[in-house]
This record gives structure tokens, C-alpha cells and sequence, in this order.
């Protein structure tokens, strides 16, 4: 006998099949001991009541033995001979591309720029020990491309794509574990993900299909409006009668030269913003409804949060529960952060993205003559800002979630998870008006969803820009290829908006002169220390010892909004005498703050300069 029986449990009740075996037995009518096996085949966890509870979808057998546990194989049919096609991109999207052309009689060439995934590692280790990043070997490139070192979560049930559970199968097929297949929001986790996707790659090569490494694509060869091949970068053509491009959200220079050959591509709405970091405990505390936290029974627990602010959505991405963040830039002056899980989520760190929509209205005009790629261009230009309001390496700017929400500088940081470490910043300031004001205000909201969100143990690192393209490339719904370029399939997404809407420009904030001519002398004194501060870090391109050898026994005019000047005496500069780089920010920051009277801290956010690289006011 069969019965499929729904159980709604404590976690510590659902731990124990023992316990649930007597009321299913009583469901059943049958003694304990006739229950000849119970699967779990859906898990949930329904934390909206105090108590949090477990929801269980079991099958379970009685009077006679269960059949085997039957799990989805595919059977890769030999495609050696078959026709072939060029996969661009060994990420997710290359590697399952090429597995459903296997499926459909085809062989698949995948040309990857990076390495493979055990020398990718090598990689990534370097990575996080601040060394600098390889622009064909990092967090997003290599084979399983940005999907490796994540956290492998599968949330979505969307089905516009295809089938998603198709997708958990495969994943499965190829060594994830079993628990993808029941739990409602599976994951997999970074430490198992190589090994699945070695195995997508060698059920690839059985097929008869071939996967190369350090291929790096740089031109597409295309004859009347048709893709013939493709040029590497050490200068090989390979002939082509159907690309795929999988080249995901990174490859900036796959859309420049997309762009540069005249391909039409389009502007589509994308998200940026910061990662935030808890103490895990924190967030299993304010999700659980518990002092004690998660307890034995329950995992790390996760948030999603979301918001409008000023006809934006402003909302929580890629939350990692017990995960660290990583460094996930592509390129020299990038600074970018993302996160990921092991997949037993036992970090004591939980971060998430938090990021601000941008639609192509919202690019500041300075980046707009770039025309479809403004987008990439203003994703850039913010990847910038961070990294020289960093450690101009891999150290990330960061503040505390708190001073970030009050628009205060942070005199020091909590610990994190982010190895390659973190320096303080005016995060508030350095990231657009558009971003860090919307941003505020949705922490604000969040904090009044979960008590004890806004937590000054909780910080902020820049900047999370790459949750998605600012472009994408148009396809016909129905023979899914390039609008215009036939034998072009390109497995990327997204809608466009394109209204005229005036935005700030970067960086510009505008200033309550009236006020700062009101203030007494000894204050303005300290105040345009500040100022000089800021305008010195936020210039990023100078070190201390650098800008001491520039403005020595000068002063500095910091011109103001409204035609107000303020000097600057550098001889307390002077007296600093740091070299080290990477610690100027908070050195120099703590003791200017110390000197600071507090109520001029609100009014920093409001000054208005430029962000020249250099000495440039
Ligand atoms: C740290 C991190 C954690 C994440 N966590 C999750 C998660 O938990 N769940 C989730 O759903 N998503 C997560 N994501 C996002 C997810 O990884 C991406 O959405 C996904 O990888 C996109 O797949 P893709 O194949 O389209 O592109 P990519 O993964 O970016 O792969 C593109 C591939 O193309 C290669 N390539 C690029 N240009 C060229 C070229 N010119 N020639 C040859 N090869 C080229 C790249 O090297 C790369 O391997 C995470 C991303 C990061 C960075």
C-alpha cells in the first residue's frame, strides 16, 4: 500500500522519522511496524508564526516492500558525426546549451576563455589573497562560469524558460544531492558545484561533443546577415554554421563588439547596490522569532525583502545564509562583491545583495553618448568609484549598515567574511544619489519589517552592480536567433524602457550654502578638513605620500555651489606622514572625526564637488 500523507511538524518533530513513522502509521490504519518505507517528497519551512513549523510531503509504503527510489537519468545519444555548433561560454547557460543540442542530434563545440574548473581554483585563491584579478580567470570566468563559486541556489519556479524541474534534474543526473529535489528553496552549494559541473562537462565529451579551454572569443566572422565563424584571440577563425552565445552578464567586450560591428543591441533596466552582512545568528534570531536562533533542527535562515522608493524597486538579491562574500570584479579598477554558500550554509555570516533597479532613463547623461552601452559604461564608472574608495586592490569599501542609513562615516568596521578585507567609506556618498538615497530608504523600511535588522554590527560592503546586463540582445521569439544576424542564438534576456527622465548627474549632490556661511570660523576650519577629506578620497587617485608631495605648504580651495571657497591648511596633513595606502582612509578619518563637532556629519552628504581622478579642484 501507498499514500502520499502531508505533515505539518516542529523542526525538531520533523527531524525524526521515528516520530513521524507512528502518525503516519495511525494515517495509514496500520501498525508502526508494517510501514515498510516513508520519502520525503517536498520540504518547507513556514516561518511566519512564532512557532516555526515544517511543512512535509511524504510518501509512504505499508504491508509490502517499497519499490526502489527511482530518480530522472538522461541518456546522451553519440553526436560526433552530427552537425556541429559553437557554444560561446562554459557558465550555466553554455553548459546546459550544450547539453540540449546533445539532445537534439547536434555536436557541441564550447569555447570557454577561462580554465578549467581545478585550475580555476588555483585562481580564486589568489583571488582572495589580494592578488591581482586575472581578466580570463576569476569569480565570473572559467568553466561553469559565475555559477561555480555561488551558492547554487535554484529558487525559481518560473516556468516562461522551460522546465526548472528539468534543471534540478539534471543538476541531480550529474552529482548534486538528493535534497534539490525536495527542498522548496534547494541550493547545492560551492564546495560540490565543481564537481557537478566537471561531470556536465565529461557528459558533454562522451556525447562525442568538445570543450575548450582558454578560448577566448573576439570576433564573429558574418556574411549576409549570417554568422559563418568566429576569430579567437590568438588570431584562429573557426568556421560556424550556428553560434550560441553564452557569454553572460561580464563579458563586456563580447558587447563592445557586439556594438562595434554594428549588431543591435538593447538598453534594459538592471539593478546595483551594495551587499550587506549579519551575523548569521542575528538573522536566524529575527527570522526565527528566537533568542536561541536556529537551534539543531532548523538551517541557517534566509530574507527577502523589497520595496518601492521614489517609483523604484529597491530590494534584497542572492541572499547567501551562512555564505561568505567574495570578490567578483573582471578587471583592472573594478570593485565588485557578490556572495556565496558551502553547501552546508555554516558560515557565521549571512549576506545579501541590496540593490536599487536602474532603468536606461536613469543613466546620468555624461554616459549617454556611449549610446546602447551607456549602461555598461555608468555599471563601470560606479565599479570604479568603489574600487578607489577601497583599498584600490581587492579591499573593499565598506561602512556600517547603521552609519550608511544616517549618512555617517564609520569609525571602524565589524568583522566579515570577505577575506581580502574591507576599508572605511562614505558608501552613502561615493555611490550615485539615485542608489545610496533609495537605498537608505528601503534599510529604513526593512528595519521596520525585521526588528533588528539595522544592526550596527551589520555592514555594508561596494558594489553589487552585476546582478544582471544593463543590455541585452534582441531575439525572435520564435526562431529564438538574432533579430537580425541569422545562425546568431544568444541565451541572453530582458525587457527595455527608454523615457526621457533627468537625473542627477553622478556624483553631485547640491549644498545648503546658507548654512555653511553661518558657521563660526573654528568650526569652518574643521569642516573643510573634512571636506578636503573627502574630496582626497574621493579623488582616489592619490596615496598620502603622493598628495603631500603635491600640495605641501599649499592650501586647497575647495569652491563651493554657491561662489563660497574654503581654504584648506595642510600642515596637520603633514604631520601624518602615513604611507601605507591601505590604511589612510580610517587613520586619517578617525582623527578627523574625533575633531569634528557632530552636527556637521548630516551635512557632508549635502556637499557638492567633483570626482576627477587627481588634485583636480
Ligand atoms: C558569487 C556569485 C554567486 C551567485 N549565486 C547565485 C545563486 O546562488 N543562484 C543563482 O541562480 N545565481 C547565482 N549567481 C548568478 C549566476 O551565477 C549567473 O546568473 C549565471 O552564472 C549566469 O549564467 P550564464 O551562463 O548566462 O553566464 P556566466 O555564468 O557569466 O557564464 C559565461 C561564461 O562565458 C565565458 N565567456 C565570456 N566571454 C567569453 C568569450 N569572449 N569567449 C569565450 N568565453 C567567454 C565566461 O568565462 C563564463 O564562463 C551568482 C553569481 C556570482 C558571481
Amino acid at each position: 500500500m501507498k499514500k502520499d500523507i502531508a505533515l505539518r511538524l516542529t523542526p525538531q518533530e520533523a527531524s525524526n522519522e521515528k516520530y513521524y513513522k507512528d502518525i503516519v502509521a495511525k494515517k495509514m490504519k496500520v501498525h508502526p511496524d508494517k510501514i515498510t518505507a516513508i520519502r520525503v517528497r517536498k520540504r518547507s519551512i513556514d516561518a511566519r508564526q512564532r512557532q516555526v513549523m515544517v511543512q512535509l510531503h511524504l510518501e509512504a509504503f505499508a504491508n509490502a516492500p517499497a519499490p526502489e527510489k527511482e530518480f530522472v537519468t538522461f541518456e546522451y545519444q553519440n553526436v560526433s558525426d552530427k552537425p556541429e555548433v559553437i557554444v560561446v561560454g562554459a557558465g550555466p547557460g553554455g553548459l546546459f546549451a550544450a547539453l540540449r543540442l546533445v539532445e537534439l542530434g547536434f555536436k557541441p563545440i564550447v569555447l570557454e576563455r577561462g580554465k578549467d574548473v581545478n585550475e580555476r581554483k588555483k585562481d580564486i585563491a589568489l583571488l582572495n589573497r589580494n592578488n591581482p584579478v586575472d581578466p580570463e580567470s576569476n569569480y565570473a570566468f572559467g568553466e561553469g562560469g559565475a555559477g561555480t563559486f555561488s551558492d547554487g541556489k535554484l529558487y525559481t519556479r518560473s516556468t516562461k524558460r522551460g522546465d526548472f524541474n528539468k534543471v534540478l534534474h539534471v543538476l541531480h543526473f550529474h552529482g548534486a544531492q538528493d535534497d534539490i529535489l525536495v527542498d522548496s528553496h534547494p541550493h547545492i552549494g560551492t564546495d560540490r558545484l565543481p564537481g557537478v559541473i566537471k561531470k556536465m562537462r565529461e557528459s558533454i565529451i562522451t556525447a562525442g561533443g568538445e570543450v575548450l579551454f582558454n578560448a577566448t572569443v573576439t570576433d564573429l566572422v558574418i556574411e549576409d546577415s549570417s554568422v559563418k565563424g568566429l576569430v579567437l584571440k590568438d588570431g584562429t577563425n573557426i568556421k560556424a554554421k550556428a553560434v550560441v552565445l553564452a557569454t553572460g552578464h561580464s563579458a563586456r567586450d563580447v558587447y563592445t563588439m557586439l556594438d562595434n560591428r554594428a549588431i543591435e543591441l538593447e538598453a534594459k533596466t538592471w539593478a546595483m547596490g551594495v551587499r550587506v552582512e549579519h551575523p548569521q545568528e542575528l538573522i536566524d534570531q529575527i527570522q526565527y522569532h528566537s533568542p536561541d536562533g536556529r537551534g539543531e533542527y532548523l538551517p541557517a535562515a534566509s530574507y527577502n525583502f523589497s520595496c518601492q522608493v521614489q517609483e523604484r524597486g529597491v530590494y534584497s538579491f542572492c541572499m547567501c545564509p551562512g555564505g561568505f562574500i567574495v570578490p567578483a570584479m573582471t578587471g583592472e579598477n573594478e570593485m565588485v562583491v557578490n556572495g556565496m554558500s558551502p553547501s552546508k550554509r555554516n558560515s557565521p555570516y549571512a549576506n545579501s545583495g541590496m540593490v536599487v533597479e536602474v532603468r536606461p532613463e536613469d543613466i546620468p547623461d555624461e554616459f549617454r553618448k556611449q549610446g546602447v552601452l551607456a549602461g555598461l559604461a555608468y555599471q563601470k564608472e560606479v565599479e570604479r568609484l568603489c574600487y578607489i574608495n577601497g583599498g584600490k586592490n581587492l579591499i573593499a569599501p565598506a561602512q556600517r549598515l547603521t552609519d550608511f542609513v544616517d549618512s555617517r562615516l564609520s569609525f571602524d568596521l565589524p568583522p566579515t567574511s570577505y577575506v581580502p578585507g574591507t576599508i572605511a567609506s562614505p558608501l552613502h556618498f561615493v555611490l550615485p544619489y539615485g542608489i545610496s538615497n533609495r537605498l537608505q530608504e528601503g534599510f529604513k523600511q526593512f528595519g521596520k519589517w525585521a526588528n533588528g535588522f539595522l544592526d550596527p554590527e551589520a555592514i555594508i560592503l561596494g558594489t553589487e552592480s552585476r546582478t544582471s546586463s544593463p543590455l541585452r540582445i534582441p531575439r525572435d521569439p520564435l526562431s529564438l536567433q538574432h533579430v537580425h544576424i541569422g545562425g546568431c542564438s544568444l541565451v541572453v534576456k530582458v525587457p527595455v524602457m527608454l523615457e526621457e527622465l533627468p537625473l542627477r548627474p553622478l556624483m553631485e549632490r547640491s549644498v545648503p550654502m546658507q548654512l555653511l556661511g553661518c558657521w563660526e570660523s573654528s568650526c569652518i576650519r574643521k569642516i573643510t578638513s573634512v571636506l578636503f577629506s573627502i574630496f582626497w578620497w574621493s579623488s582616489g587617485g592619490m596615496t598620502i605620500k603622493q598628495s603631500l608631495v603635491k600640495w605641501r605648504d599649499e592650501s586647497i580651495l575647495v569652491r563651493m555651489k554657491s561662489n563660497i571657497s574654503v581654504r584648506l591648511n595642510l600642515n596637520d596633513l603633514c604631520k601624518l606622514n602615513i604611507e601605507n595606502d591601505n590604511l589612510r582612509c580610517l587613520i586619517f578619518w578617525k582623527q578627523l572625526v574625533d575633531a569634528m563637532p557632530p552636527f556637521v556629519i548630516p551635512f557632508l552628504s549635502s556637499l557638492k564637488f567633483r570626482h576627477d581622478d587627481g588634485c583636480g579642484c
